[in-house]
């Protein structure tokens, strides 16, 4: 057996937020020092709404002080009420925010190549009380838009997505900020473009455009008359300058990252059991995440083993989405939440596993963790075929 490679001399997580250089941020500190004017739609807040909408080729853009927020108001906006399709395979955020905004959250089964909602699913789970679809662009793949778009207007219904991992994705050379009523971006630290917290959603119309910046501004429209109960999601203007210099570096990151996913990908394909997460060809990835699926048959290894086993080399990978949504005891009771109504998103959630990623880890750092990963996969098959000594 080859000597074990060296472990990582300190933890190496998953993500690690993007920093850029601490004086292109004092510099863009200093108007916010000049001006005095540290939050409630400052210049610095209106520059960043700019620039999103160009970067993300979007009209409507508001920004919030987090994405859970933005999605909180975008349920709100649309009147989202009964029944809400959604997908088990996310972050807790996205059915929370149907749960805070009175809507009963439906899960339905994902596909097994994108994991995002099965249109045929999503059809199959519709009932009177469905006032919408909430999908989620998981790991930056497009929901099937154009399907879930058909079965939208065909019932009646009001679709927003969470494209919290999918800043920059396009589909047919389409921005994803396009389909849907609305669009909600987070712009939390581990995300690929941040604001340390933040987020916004992306609106087609610019009605919805007003209303939502109302309510995300307690309602207030102006010094006398509150015209909604609106809650307090404004995006304030030190967040608002780290994401104008954060933006500067964005495509920098993406091609840092875009070396490092080749890597993973060349150096994972020999693995047998292995296989990566990859958007279709027709998109352009948004680079948030690397996913590895680990079929424990075929690899000799289980997720959960190689998990553990990666701690030890100091590699911190992460389980995303496990458990599922519909697993947590808030969810766990809803008819719609049993395993055996969801087996694609259950599969997936026990074999996938987020690779670190982020551009400092360099292809170097990629080809270590290849290595770690090529050992212990088969130490462990070494072990499963030697004789049993009795
Ligand atoms: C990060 C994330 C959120 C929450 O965004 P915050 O900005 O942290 O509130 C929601 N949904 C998904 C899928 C996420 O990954």
């Amino acid at each position: 057996m080859a000597r074990p490679p060296t472990p990582f001399a300190e933890p190496v997580y998953v993500t690690r937020p993007m920093l850029p250089p601490l004086d292109e941020y004092a510099a863009e500190l200093k108007y916010v020092w000049e001006s005095a004017w540290l939050t409630n739609a400052g210049q610095r807040h209106a520059l960043l709404e700019q620039r999103i909408g160009e970067y993300l080729r979007t009209p409507y853009v508001s920004l919030f002080n987090n994405g859970t927020t933005a999605l909180l108001v975008a349920c709100r906006a649309l009147h989202l009420r009964g029944e809400v399709i959604t997908t088990p395979f996310t972050f807790p955020a996205t059915p929370h925010a149907l749960t805070w905004t009175n809507s009963t959250p439906v899960f339905c089964d994902v596909d097994p190549t994108t994991l995002t909602l099965d249109p045929a699913a999503i059809e199959a789970a519709i009932t009177p009380r469905t006032s919408g679809i909430l999908g989620v662009h998981v790991f930056g793949a497009p929901c099937d838009v154009r399907a879930i778009q058909r079965i939208a207007e065909r019932r009646d219904l009001k679709v927003i997505y969470d494209a919290a991992h999918a800043f920059g994705t396009e589909l047919d050379g389409q921005p994803i900020a396009r389909f849907g009523d609305a669009t909600m971006f987070s712009f939390h630290a581990t995300k690929l473009f941040h604001t340390a917290e933040g987020g916004a959603l992306a609106i087609r119309d610019e009605t919805l455009k007003r209303e939502i910046d109302l309510l995300k501004n307690f309602g207030i429209k102006n010094e006398v008359e509150v015209v909604m109960p609106g809650i307090n999601g404004k995006m304030n203007e030190l967040q608002a300058a780290l994401g104008l210099v954060t933006l500067r570096h964005i495509d920098r990151e993406r091609r840092a990252r875009g070396e490092i996913a080749a890597v993973y990908r060349a150096r994972l394909a020999s693995l047998p059991g292995v296989s990566c997460f990859a958007a279709p060809d027709h998109v352009r990835p948004s680079l948030q995440y690397f996913i590895a699926r680990v079929n424990a048959a075929g690899a000799g290894i289980s997720r959960d083993a190689l998990w553990a086993r990666l701690r030890a080399f100091n590699v911190f990978a992460r389980r995303y989405f496990y458990p599922l949504c519909s697993e947590h005891d808030c969810y766990r009771s809803l008819p719609s939440a049993s395993a055996a109504h969801l087996p694609v998103a259950y599969a997936a959630s026990r074999e996938v596993l987020a690779l670190p990623f982020f551009g400092t880890l360099g292809q170097d750092g990629a080809h270590r963790v290849c290595d770690i990963i090529e050992h212990i996969c088969l130490e462990e098959r070494a072990r499963a075929s030697a004789p049993q000594v009795l």
